[in-house]
């Protein structure tokens, strides 16, 4: 099951290369099937983390990648353009704000970050305040693995803590803490205020995870806090960048997490599910009035253009995956799945080794007060036929949107019993 080349010289991600976790090796996958090399099925409960909505070799998405492989794979996008990037831009900017209306493909969550933070930079020099180039996030966020993007993650959970003195030094506020919910508390916007009030004239943008810090730890925060935030960048002239990579298209039971608040962000990240978990891409959407300061400034243009920006088979498979997700009712499917996952994972809270349960749209997060095994939890979970990867002290799942109601309770009541066998182990010790 296990391959000796690979576990010798492939690096897989945040692994060691001296004592690597075990990486089960995968044939083919079918729906929320995953079939291993020995013929072992399990079912996906990570939907690749975040990407696979609509499930593995999806006919249409099958198919939609073949034809456009047939027209062309790959064209460079300085000086030439083509319909896959024109159709996905004009339904990615019909279904998001109306004030978002301009768009730019890039290659990789990270990388949408990445454009966004330097959008902002260009803006504020555009407007001769060259001085606003730093940037305040929130604690316990997550935005990727690229140098600024790694900057503006937490600095401990974000896993880049190593890095440390090498990033440009960014401010932090306290994570907000009251949860999505519960009675909105509101000292939970202070810190923020004071840093804004005190900060702005050095600060671009606020960047943040609208409502879910993936991540950065599983957490669900309160939809007023997204409101004050967006009030308080108004109010001290600093651009709001919402980092939607995670949670857009339907994942938290609305289409883009920054309607749970009815905020419109400056600067919006797409990227994981918009691709339908097919091939890598990314969005950074902006207004009229960036794009346009941006294009009016010094440099006369965006400082940005990655050799794979807005790949034709990528926007293909992207348009035809968004295009599914709108024609079938998405709704009743993630409150038919959140409500699953309520009844299964709500009962496991009463576990004392059990710290805290929560649901949101169709995640569902175990956070036991002890870190997981994770070696040991894959083992558990190939031998009972489910794939679930936890962190640190997580066990989560966020199946793919196509889950049957049979396939989601095997899955949960699998996740069920190995933190109930895991319970057993905490109790003895
Ligand atoms: N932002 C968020 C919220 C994410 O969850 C991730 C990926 N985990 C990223 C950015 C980075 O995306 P990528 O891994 O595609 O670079």
């Amino acid at each position: 099951m296990f391959d000796t080349f690979d576990q010798q010289h492939i690096w897989h991600p945040y692994t060691s290369m001296t004592e690597p976790l075990p990486c089960y090796k995968v044939k083919s996958a079918h729906g929320v099937m995953i079939q291993l090399e020995d013929g072992t099925q399990l079912i996906d409960g990570m939907s690749s983390w975040w990407c696979t909505i609509h499930g593995y070799n999806h006919p249409e998405l099958n198919a939609a990648a073949k034809t456009q492989i047939d027209e062309m794979s790959h064209i460079m996008f300085g000086g030439l353009t083509h319909q896959p990037a024109i159709d996905l831009a004009k339904l990615l900017l019909e279904i998001t704000a109306p004030e978002l209306d301009k768009i730019f493909f890039a290659d990789s969550g990270s990388v949408a970050v990445e454009v966004a933070l330097k959008m902002a930079v260009q803006y504020w020099h555009a407007k001769d305040q060259p001085q606003k180039s730093n940037f305040v996030t929130t604690r316990s966020g997550y935005h990727g693995d690229t140098w600024n993007a790694m900057s503006v993650c937490d600095p401990v959970t974000g896993m880049h803590q190593i890095f440390g003195s090498s990033l440009p030094n960014r401010i932090f506020v306290p994570a907000p803490e009251t949860v999505f919910d519960a009675e909105w508390n509101s000292k939970d916007i202070d810190a923020l205020e004071q840093v804004l009030r005190t900060q702005h004239e050095h600060i671009a943008a606020m960047i943040l995870e609208p409502i879910v810090q993936g991540a950065g730890g599983m957490r669900f925060y309160h939809a007023e806090y997204l409101r004050q935030v967006r009030y308080l960048c108004h109010k001290y002239n600093v651009l709001l960048i919402l980092d939607e990579i995670a949670t857009g298209f339907g994942r938290t039971g609305k289409l883009f997490a920054y309607e749970h608040a009815d905020v419109v962000p400056d600067i919006l990240c797409l990227g994981k599910a918009l691709t339908g978990g097919y091939m890598t891409l990314s969005a950074t959407l902006t207004t009229s009035d960036v794009a346009e300061t941006i294009s009016e400034g010094e440099a006369g243009v965006f400082m940005h253009g990655p050799t794979f920006m807005a790949n034709p088979l990528a926007c293909a498979v992207a348009l035809k995956s968004t295009q599914l997700l709108l024609e079938n009712d998405w709704q009743s499917k993630i409150h038919c799945i959140e409500a699953q996952l309520k009844q299964n994972l709500m009962p496991l809270a009463s576990l004392e080794s059990v710290l805290d349960v929560r649901v949101l749209g169709a995640i569902g997060v175990v956070e036991l007060k002890r870190a997981v095994d994770v070696a040991q939890f894959q083992a558990a979970c190939v031998d009972r036929g489910v794939w679930i990867r936890p962190f640190g002290r997580l066990v989560y799942v966020m199946p793919p949107f196509v889950i049957s109601e049979t396939d989601l309770n095997y899955l949960l009541g699998q996740m069920a019993a190995m933190i109930r066998e895991m319970e057993q182990i905490y109790v003895a010790s």
